[in-house]
C-alpha cells in the first residue's frame, strides 16, 4: 500500500509554524500582514478558492479583504483598482484571481501588481528572480509540491521526475523549481504536454510523476512504474448522482488503479489543494517582512 502524502495535515501544521512565526513578529512590533485577493466577475470555483485563502487568512490572524469587481470591469478600472491596492502600504500581498473574463489579459494584469506584493509569484521580475535561482516569493502550487515530498522524505535529487502540463502557475515553475542546484531540486526533469507523443511511455520513466493537466482520470495504471511517488495537482469535476452536490472531485490521475504501483501519492483532495494555500500565507507573511523563507525547513 502507498503512503499517502496528506497534503491536508501538513498543511495544518506548517500554517501552525507560521502562526507562531507572526506572533511573535508581531510581539515584537512587526506588522500586520494584509492580504487582498481580487476577483474580477463572479466564476464559482473562483469564489471557493478564494474563500479557502480568507478561511486560511482568519485562523492564522492575517488581515484578508475580497476584492469584487463587476465582470464588465474594464482594462482601465482593473488598473486603477490594482494601482490602489498596490499604493496602499497597510496592504503587502494583492493576488489577481484567475480565470479573468475574457475582454481582460491576463500576463497584462500579471504585470500590473507591485512584484513586492505579487504573492502569487506571477509578475516577469519574481518569475525571472525564481529563474535564476534567488526567488523572492515561492509559486505556491509548485512549492506546494516540492515540500510535501520533502515533509514526506522524498529527496528530488537525481531522481527522474517526470511533469505534465507546461502552464505558467504550475507546470513550467515547478520544472525550474526542480531542476535548479537547491533544496528540493537537482532533479533530472521531463516535461510533457498535449503534443507530447506516447505519454504513458514517458510517463513510465518518472521516478516522480507530477500531473498537472486538468483531465479527469486520464493517468492509468499502466501508465506508472512500480514503486513511483505520485503528487496529483489535477482538481477535476466528476458528475456524480450520489453527491449531494452532483459531482465528485477527481485528480488527473485514476487513484484506485495508481496507488497500489506507487510508493507514495497524493490524493484529490487532500493533497496538494491544502498545501497551496499554506505556501500562499508564507508568501503573504514575507511580504510584511517576515523572514519565512524557505517557509518550512526543519
Ligand atoms: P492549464 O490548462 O493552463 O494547463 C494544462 C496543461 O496540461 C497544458 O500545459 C497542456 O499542454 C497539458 N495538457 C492538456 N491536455 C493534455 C493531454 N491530453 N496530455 C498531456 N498534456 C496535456 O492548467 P493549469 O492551470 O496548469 O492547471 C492544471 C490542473 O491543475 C487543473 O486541474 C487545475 O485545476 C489544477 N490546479 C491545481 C492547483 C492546486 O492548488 N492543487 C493549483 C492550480 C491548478
Amino acid at each position: 500500500m502507498a503512503i499517502i502524502l496528506d497534503g491536508k495535515s501538513l498543511s495544518a501544521t506548517l500554517r501552525i509554524r507560521l502562526k507562531k512565526v507572526l506572533e511573535e513578529g508581531r510581539a515584537a512590533g512587526k506588522p500586520l500582514p494584509f492580504f487582498v485577493a481580487m476577483q474580477v466577475g463572479d466564476d464559482l470555483p473562483s469564489t471557493v478558492y478564494i474563500r479557502a485563502k480568507e478561511k486560511a487568512c482568519e485562523e492564522m490572524g492575517i488581515g484578508f479583504r475580497h476584492h469584487k469587481l463587476p465582470a464588465e470591469t474594464s482594462m482601465e478600472d482593473l488598473r486603477r483598482a490594482v494601482r490602489d491596492v498596490n499604493e496602499d502600504d497597510s496592504v503587502h500581498g494583492l493576488i489577481v484571481q484567475s480565470p479573468l473574463p475574457g475582454h481582460l489579459e491576463e500576463i497584462e494584469v500579471q504585470r500590473m501588481v507591485s512584484p513586492l506584493k505579487d504573492v502569487d509569484c506571477f509578475h516577469p521580475e519574481n518569475v525571472g528572480l525564481l529563474y535564476i535561482g534567488k526567488p523572492r516569493f515561492q509559486p505556491c502550487t509548485a512549492a506546494g509540491v516540492v515540500e510535501l515530498l520533502l515533509a514526506y522524505g522524498v529527496e528530488p535529487a537525481g531522481k527522474r521526475v517526470v511533469i505534465i502540463g507546461r502552464s505558467v502557475i504550475v507546470g513550467r515553475p515547478l520544472a525550474v523549481m526542480m531542476m535548479l542546484k537547491a533544496r528540493g531540486g537537482d532533479a533530472t526533469v521531463t516535461v510533457c504536454h498535449s503534443r507530447t507523443p506516447d505519454l504513458p511511455a514517458v510517463c513510465r520513466e518518472g521516478d516522480i510523476l507530477i500531473p498537472a493537466i486538468g483531465k479527469a482520470e486520464l493517468i492509468r495504471g499502466d501508465w506508472v512504474k512500480e514503486g513511483v511517488v505520485v503528487v496529483d495537482v489535477g482538481i477535476n469535476r466528476l458528475p456524480d448522482s450520489s453527491q449531494k452536490r452532483g459531482y465528485r472531485i477527481v485528480g488527473d490521475v485514476a487513484f484506485t488503479e495508481v496507488e497500489p504501483r506507487s510508493s507514495a501519492i497524493a490524493p484529490v483532495p487532500g493533497g496538494v489543494g491544502p498545501m497551496t494555500v499554506a505556501i500562499l500565507m508564507s508568501n503573504v507573511m514575507r511580504a510584511a517582512g517576515y523572514d519565512v523563507n524557505p517557509a518550512f525547513e526543519q
